[in-house]
């Protein structure tokens, strides 16, 4: 088993002192690795892609909190729905009513982040600051009442330029700071999702309080041919 139960204890003291979520992701890793964690007393896991998330919410224990931190496709909301604590990468008002929709069907009301669109690659999704004030704009959205926003996801640049990654993760924050102080539509407590392996340190020292980390805790991620 790869987990690293000494990162574990280090990067969630080091969270739990900052005040931020550690969200343990393991995409790709075993039920075994998430209950060695579990057994730990960590509960908040987060998974890329909608059916290996849904196979592993029905084998593992109920109080998991589980967070969407993929890219989501609007025919996929429903299958998570049901269950899913928060959903991270909103990108479009067509995603954001879908899982209104489904969170409705379920008689829920899902929390959900904005991914905002901070590296300088174009490879990443998201939106940027005008097109996250024409959502939160959208008339319909006050009446949407089975959806929380609750701030902002980012994902920096895939890079160990230190002071790019520190621009960019000021950047997300300011934005983060004028939706969450302009916008009566994005509900306390605010959450600044930004920070993964590479960058939680820097990204928690900018104001993130959810930071997303993987190959530290699980070990590096071997993907299918
Ligand atoms: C895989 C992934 C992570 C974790 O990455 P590590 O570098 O392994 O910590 C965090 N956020 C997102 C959106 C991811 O897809």
């Amino acid at each position: 088993m790869a987990v690293n139960k000494e990162a574990y204890q280090r990067i969630a003291t080091y969270c739990s002192r900052a005040g931020a979520t550690l969200v343990a992701v393991s995409k790709t890793k075993p039920i075994e690795d998430i209950l060695a964690l579990y057994e730990l007393g960590h509960r908040d896991f987060g998974e890329n892609y909608v059916q290996e998330l849904v196979s592993k919410q029905s084998q593992l224990p109920a109080d998991i909190r589980w967070h969407f931190i993929g890219h989501l496709q609007t025919n996929k909301v429903k299958y998570i729905a049901p269950f899913v604590h928060l959903i991270h990468g909103i990108d479009s008002l067509k995603l954001l009513q879908e899982v209104n929709k489904q969170a409705a069907k379920c008689d829920r009301s899902i929390d959900v982040l904005l991914q905002v669109h901070i590296a300088q690659e174009d490879t990443k999704f998201g939106l940027d600051e005008q097109e996250l004030q024409a959502l939160l704009s959208f008339p319909q959205l006050p009446a949407m009442q089975h959806v929380q926003i609750r701030g902002l996801m980012a994902m920096a640049s895939f890079t160990n330029d230190e002071e790019q990654l520190k621009a960019e993760f000021a950047a997300a924050k300011q934005i983060f700071d004028r939706i969450t102080y302009n916008s009566v539509l994005v509900k306390s407590p605010h959450l600044l999702s930004m920070g993964m392996s590479n960058d939680y340190e820097l990204a928690i020292a900018a104001g993130s309080n959810v930071v997303r980390v993987g190959s530290l805790l699980f070990g590096a991620r071997h993907y299918p041919q």
